[in-house]
């Protein structure tokens, strides 16, 4: 039995106006307070993150960034640095999402350097990884994984790892209702314990958690959070459904 506490966290992407936002955070943080077992948290888009923080404040409920820039301030139209985003409240940062990845062409390294300036604002990373259908059927799912990373977590100190989260989510399932099954899904999640093992040594691998993320629903959370090395989930479209993330946070019951 892991000792690594369940955390579940909300993709909620570029979804929800302000006034929908505060309706959302509200009906679910009533359910965020039962659940000593699980940290929690919604990663809302930028513009509403200070609605639910104000929200969420004395509350279990964590709050996310879906990205960042890397430069603290800049000549940088459009973007939102790490110091901005702890201004705000926040507790963790996605980066590397595959959709920023395949619809943005974010590289490994440009994840790398977004993951490395988090730490200096005291924001935990949720680095996303996982491969293609192409890639899985081309044999190359292992390779693909290992490679995002041995990049995304270049110079990364074993101490800064521990604050670090990695979701494993396979493209093909994202969003598709496809959910790989509770077995395809351990056995990546083991293949990257094992390179964590490698990389940071043991102490770090255990302490370190992996997410699922792809069409995680209550019909198949129970499953998949009872694999050995399945520490949570990354929840998108349930997450804007308080009848389905509320569930997904309870799996337990
Ligand atoms: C995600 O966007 O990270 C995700 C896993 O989406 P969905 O749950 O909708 O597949």
């Amino acid at each position: 039995m892991s000792s690594r506490k369940a955390f579940i966290a909300g993709n909620w992407k570029m979804n929800q106006l302000q006034g929908e936002a505060a309706d959302l955070v509200n009906a679910i943080l009533p359910a965020v307070a039962g659940t000593d077992y699980c940290d929690v948290a919604v990663c809302p888009p930028f513009l509403s993150i200070p609605t639910v923080t104000n929200l969420a404040r004395g509350t279990k409920l964590a709050v996310g960034a879906q990205n960042c820039h890397f430069e603290e301030s800049g000549a940088f139209t459009g973007e939102v640095s790490p110091a901005m985003i702890r201004e705000t409240g926040c507790t963790y940062v996605i980066v590397g999402h595959s959709e920023r990845r395949h619809k943005f062409g974010e590289s490994d390294e440009f994840i790398n350097k977004k993951l490395l300036s988090l730490y200096k604002y005291q924001l935990k990373p949720i680095l996303c990884v996982g491969e293609t259908l192409e890639e899985r059927e081309a044999g190359k799912l292992e390779q693909v994984v290992e490679n995002q990373i041995r990049k995304g977590l270049m110079s990364v100190p074993g101490e800064k790892m521990m604050q670090t989260t990695i979701a494993y989510e396979p493209v093909w399932a994202i969003g598709t209702g496809k959910t790989a099954s509770p077995e395809q899904a351990e056995e990546m999640h083991a293949f990257i314990r094992g390179l964590l093992k490698e990389f940071f040594g043991e102490e770090v691998a255990e302490a370190v958690r992996i997410q699922y993320g792809g069409s995680v629903k209550p019909a198949n959370v129970k499953e998949l959070m009872s694999q050995p090395d399945i520490d949570g989930a990354l929840v998108g479209g349930a997450s804007l459904k308080p009848e389905a993330f509320i569930p997904i946070i309870q799996f337990k019951d």
